[in-house]
């Protein structure tokens, strides 16, 4: 199945918090890491006293259940020093499954597709760079979402390597 995770940062060297979580979503079991997004600088959603972050969009092909996924995503945000504290707080490493094929889902632990993605400039922006043409249920096509967005401060990062430099 094919599925879009989207990645935010804004503590603990958020370009070196993409890259690990880019090798570690490489080395996930049953999975391919298919696209990777431009990464955007976004002005912080919730309370504004906290650093702004960075956000992408990646796209797997996974043989992974949806709640399986959502296992995979969580122990690498633990793996990289992720503390829960205030909702919407500063975090190093958030991972969240936007979509997994077309599937609708309410879980207590998971909301598919995730409500936040078809309103978010960061979410729609650098899912629309790798992904025009996916389909949100209930809401329609990237493409088209992006035109309802308000206004919003987002810059794409142009010199951002996915990579490590060596
Ligand atoms: P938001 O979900 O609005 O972007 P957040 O990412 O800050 O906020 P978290 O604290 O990371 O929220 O996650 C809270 C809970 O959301 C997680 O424990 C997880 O079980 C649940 N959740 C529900 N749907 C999803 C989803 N599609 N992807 C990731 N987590 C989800
Ligand atoms: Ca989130
Ligand atoms: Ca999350």
């Amino acid at each position: 199945m094919r599925a879009y995770v989207g990645l935010g940062s804004n503590l603990g060297d958020p370009a070196a918090q993409f890259r690990a979580a880019r090798i570690a979503m490489a080395g996930l079991p049953d999975t391919r890491l298919r696209a990777l997004s431009p990464v955007y600088r976004s002005a912080p959603m919730g309370p504004a006293d906290q650093p702004e972050f960075l956000n992408a969009v990646v796209a797997l092909d996974t043989r992974l259940s949806p709640l399986e996924l959502l296992d995979e995503l969580q122990s690498i945000e633990a793996i990289r020093g992720r503390v829960r504290s205030r909702h919407w707080g500063p975090r190093t490493l958030d991972l969240d499954l936007l979509l997994y094929g077309e599937q609708l889902l309410t879980h207590p632990r998971l909301q598919l597709p995730h409500p936040g993605v078809h309103q978010r400039g960061f979410v729609l922006y650098p899912l629309a760079d790798i992904a025009p043409d996916a389909h949100i249920p209930g809401h329609g096509l990237v493409r088209d979402l992006i035109n309802t967005l308000p206004a919003e401060q987002l810059l794409r990062v142009h010199d951002f390597c996915w990579s490590e430099r060596i």
